[in-house]
């Protein structure tokens, strides 16, 4: 019989994981294939992982990973699917928001052998529930990273996904340390089927990312996945060497003519304070490349594991 392990994520979810994990319980009975719950407690504060370990004592399929501190979502994903063994693999946010219930139909997808499907991928088409704000800039971020990047971003995908092993491996043959999952999973390649569902809110608990934690995601992820930016960076100097010859030309030529007036301190220093804004914004960008590079090369673990139950 196949196996499946699920993946869920954790930090600081004492009061969603009783519903979640009655509902997964109830949805693995309906399913005719072996189960693993692979449970990632990301240095939560709460008693998250004192339910998980309750459960891992009444349950023998539900393990846990228990981190060092918290290292992110990304980190946990990434633990999750190295220490998993299933020949498919689920990732599952553990506040219901995505929901298990629709695990039969993905699996049905990836088991039809007339389709060739290695992934089912899940897709929000609404984002009732959430702060109109939010949306707003959700929207123009996957349009401008749509724009730079090779790679297509698919806008609502979540990470709620169903795997083959062989997308699990690929995903697992990138090591980088600043993880843009959305990416890495297109970057795979394969193919994927893309189900679609209206937006469901928590069911307990609050969200952990604020709008800036969301806005330095959405950084990392153009940082990633496109070095559009850099090229910016370079067009605008060359722009902007090309209007200052312009300009130099032109002011020569009207000191010959008209003689010197001493006029134009205004406009010097607009043009002092715009030019130098853009040096500054360029060298940012460059500082971005460079930090993540700098991350990068000391290729330090994505994650640091205090204790699992697993190959106990
Ligand atoms: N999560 C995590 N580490 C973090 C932040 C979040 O493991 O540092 C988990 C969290 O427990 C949840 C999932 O990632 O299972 C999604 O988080 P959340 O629901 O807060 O995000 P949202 O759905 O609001 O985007
Ligand atoms: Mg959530």
């Amino acid at each position: 019989m196949k196996k499946i392990s699920i993946i869920v994520p954790c930090y600081n979810e004492e009061q969603a994981l009783p519903y979640f994990y009655k509902e997964i319980n109830n949805i693995s009975k309906e399913i005719k294939k072996n189960f693993e719950f692979i449970f990632i407690n990301d240095g939560s504060k709460d008693k998250t992982i004192e339910i998980i370990k309750k459960y891992s004592q009444k349950d023998k399929r539900v393990k846990y990973i228990n981190f060092s501190r918290n290292f992110g979502k990304e980190a946990a994903m990434y633990a999750g699917l190295k220490l998993s063994t299933g020949d498919y693999v689920a990732i599952m946010d553990a506040d219901l928001q995505d929901p298990p219930s629709l695990l039969p139909r993905m699996l049905e997808i990836i088991e039809d052998k007339k389709t060739d499907y290695d992934c089912v991928g899940l897709r929000r088409i609404s984002r009732k529930g959430e702060p109109p704000i939010r949306s707003f800039f959700a929207r123009r971020f996957y349009k401008l990273i749509n724009k730079m990047s090779k790679i297509e971003m698919v806008d609502g995908a979540r990470d709620y996904r169903l795997m083959t092993r062989q997308v699990v491996n690929s995903i697992l043959e990138l090591k980088e340390y600043n993880r843009y999952s959305k990416g890495l999973f297109q970057f795979v390649g394969y193919n994927t089927k893309w189900l679609e569902y209206e937006n469901i809110e928590r069911v307990a608990g609050e969200t952990k990312w604020s709008f800036w934690k969301l806005f330095l995601y959405a950084i990392e992820g153009i940082i990633a996945f496109s070095t559009v930016p850099l090229a910016i960076a370079s067009i605008t100097g060359f722009i902007f060497c090309l209007i200052s010859f312009i300009m130099i030309i032109v002011i020569i030529i009207k000191t010959l003519v008209f003689g010197d007036p001493t006029s134009g301190w205004p406009s010097l220093v607009c043009i002092i304070f715009f030019v130098s804004g853009v040096q500054l914004f360029s060298l940012g960008i460059l500082g971005q490349y460079l930090s993540k590079t700098y991350l990068e090369t000391k290729n330090r673990p994505i994650y640091i594991i205090k204790e699992t139950n697993i190959n106990e």
